[in-house]
């Protein structure tokens, strides 16, 4: 690791200046007295020093954020609360630019696929602000002998761990951030420990907002962070989104007082191509379902089941797509694929590739890691594309969360329905064909929370978004995603 002086282009917020924590209305320093570097994975040069919070740190947050809920957060009227995330869209709007640097800096992703981002995050605050009028509960006829009047409240959930991963700095907290205030829950978000920086920046432009202190607060930190506040006995939810090993960790150290959970984790989706797809749309699109944001996405159509009849010319055509992506450094708006976010994370997905070649799948399109000239130092990585994948092979079971595309074949659709099933995740997946029947029979059939058809990834504030199986419960967006910070009190009233 090298430590770079800054060139001018470098946002004014980096800097080796330890950066404090969020608790209560306040910049503190964490009473571990840690710090841990932050790394640009364009660049591997040590870009800013985070905090690291231990378990004080968490308990400090928690007390804020519980003195918030039932205090001076507790009085907001809907309409307040709607009012405040309508004027946190504006701000997003007005820094979004320096957010999306930031997370370029930090983790990676192409400025050009922020900006693509940009309305959806912002749709999100305001999508949320728009429930926060709507919390409504219901009157509800009951067969009680004897007089009684029932009726059911709708209430935060009350305090919120919000644990989220590197891959979407800022979606992923914000679509938690949205319902979360819209309920009237306060929050603790511990971001990644890989993308910490623009939860950092985000948290001190909401200053702006002038919540009552402890409403939002950030810690920084890695897993004895996250661990401490799945743990805390007086966390009411943890809504978190990261792998399913940390999942597991999480339901197990949630269970000292019962906490409820919302799990986003990862997956193993398919994406299915019938002989009667449109071809040129297909190619490009489950192409980017995996490559996008350099195979970093959850829901990354990383199994590519193929049809027979058109499997050899599909692939060599997904191929021949890849190889003419860029790769390079997320500030260069032509760059299609920043690095992968860590040097860990390229010996990761260098080893998945190393095993499909070594359990016989056939190389079609070689990736590797870029290290000459400008990506010398980063964690650079072009696409690869194998053909001839078995269904027991690793890089058809296991989740890569990098550029590597695994192209099986398939013959009828019963067989492939049931081969794209039999998963453990259950996260997206895909269906390219131009026969209704056949769209409607798929998106019934395969076992996972989203299926796209003729499109791959495509998400909106109002639609929910969720696994199955290994890949979660819970749902974001849409008014699933509202009710995961609700809870339904129901209230008897003797009226004779
Ligand atoms: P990760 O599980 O390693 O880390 C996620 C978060 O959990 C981080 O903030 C980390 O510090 C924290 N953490 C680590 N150990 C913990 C512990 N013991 N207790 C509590 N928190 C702990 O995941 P990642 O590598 O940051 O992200 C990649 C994973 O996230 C992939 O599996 C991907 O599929 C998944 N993901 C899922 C979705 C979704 O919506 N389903 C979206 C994005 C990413």
């Amino acid at each position: 690791m090298t430590i770079s002086p800054r060139p001018p282009s470098i946002p004014a917020y980096l800097g080796l200046e330890p950066k404090k924590l969020f608790i209560g209305g306040e910049w503190v320093a964490p009473l571990s007295a840690k710090t841990f570097p932050s790394v640009n994975p364009s660049t591997g040069a040590i870009i800013a020093n985070l905090a690291d919070a231990g378990a004080d740190d968490v308990d400090r947050a928690v007390r804020a954020a519980r003195q918030a809920l039932e205090g001076p957060w507790a009085a907001f009227k809907p309409h307040q609360r709607q009012n405040v995330l309508l004027r946190l869209a504006e701000l997003l709007e007005e820094h979004y630019a320096e957010l999306s640097l930031l997370a370029t800096h930090d983790m990676g992703t192409p400025v050009s696929r922020s900006a693509r981002q940009k309305h959806r995050i912002v749709e999100t605050l305001r999508y949320n602000a728009g429930w926060a009028t709507k919390i409504y509960g219901d009157t509800i006829e009951n067969s009680a002998p004897g007089e009684f009047f029932s009726y059911t409240l709708k209430e935060p959930i009350g305090v919120v761990g919000a644990i989220t991963p590197w891959n979407g700095p800022l979606v992923s907290p914000l679509e938690k951030i949205g319902p979360a205030l819209a309920a009237g829950c306060t929050i603790i978000l511990k971001p990644s420990e890989h993308a910490s920086i623009p939860a950092l920046r985000l948290a001190e432009i909401m200053e702006a907002l002038d919540l009552p202190p402890g409403v939002f607060n950030v810690i920084t930190g890695a897993g004895e962070a996250g661990g401490a506040l799945a743990a805390h006995l007086d966390v009411d939810k943890i809504s978190f989104t990261g792998s399913h090993v940390t999942g597991q960790k999480i339901v197990e150290a949630s269970a000292g007082n019962m906490k409820q959970l919302a799990m986003e984790l990862g997956g193993k989706s398919p994406d299915i191509v019938f002989a009667d797809a449109d071809f040129e749309r297909a190619v490009p699109g489950a192409a980017m379902g995996v490559l996008g944001n350099t195979g970093q996405m959850c829901m990354a159509g990383s199994r590519l089941f193929v049809h027979d009849s058109i499997y050899d010319d599909f692939v060599a055509a997904v191929a021949e797509f890849a190889s003419g992506l860029k790769v390079g450094s997320g500030l260069d708006l032509s760059t299609d694929l920043g690095p992968v976010v860590s040097e860990r994370q390229l010996d990761r997905v260098l080893g998945y590739v190393r095993s499909g070649q070594a359990e016989g799948a056939n190389m079609v399109l070689e990736g590797g890691r870029l290290d000459s000239g400008e990506l010398a130092h980063g964690f650079f990585i072009s696409p690869t594309v194998f053909s001839e994948v078995a269904d027991e092979m690793t890089i058809a079971r296991e989740e890569i969360f990098g550029p590597v595309i695994s192209a099986l074949r398939f013959h009828d659709t019963d067989e492939v329905i049931r081969r794209a099933n039999a998963s453990e995740f259950g996260l997206g997946a895909g269906v390219w064909t131009t026969n209704v029947s056949t769209a409607h029979q798929m998106a019934r059939a395969l076992r996972s929370g989203s299926v796209w058809v003729n499109c791959y990834a495509v998400g909106d504030a109002s639609v929910p978004f969720g696994g199955y199986k290994l890949s979660g419960y819970g749902k974001e967006k849409g008014i699933e995603g509202l009710n995961e910070y609700l809870t339904t009190k129901t209230v008897w009233i003797r009226t004779d």
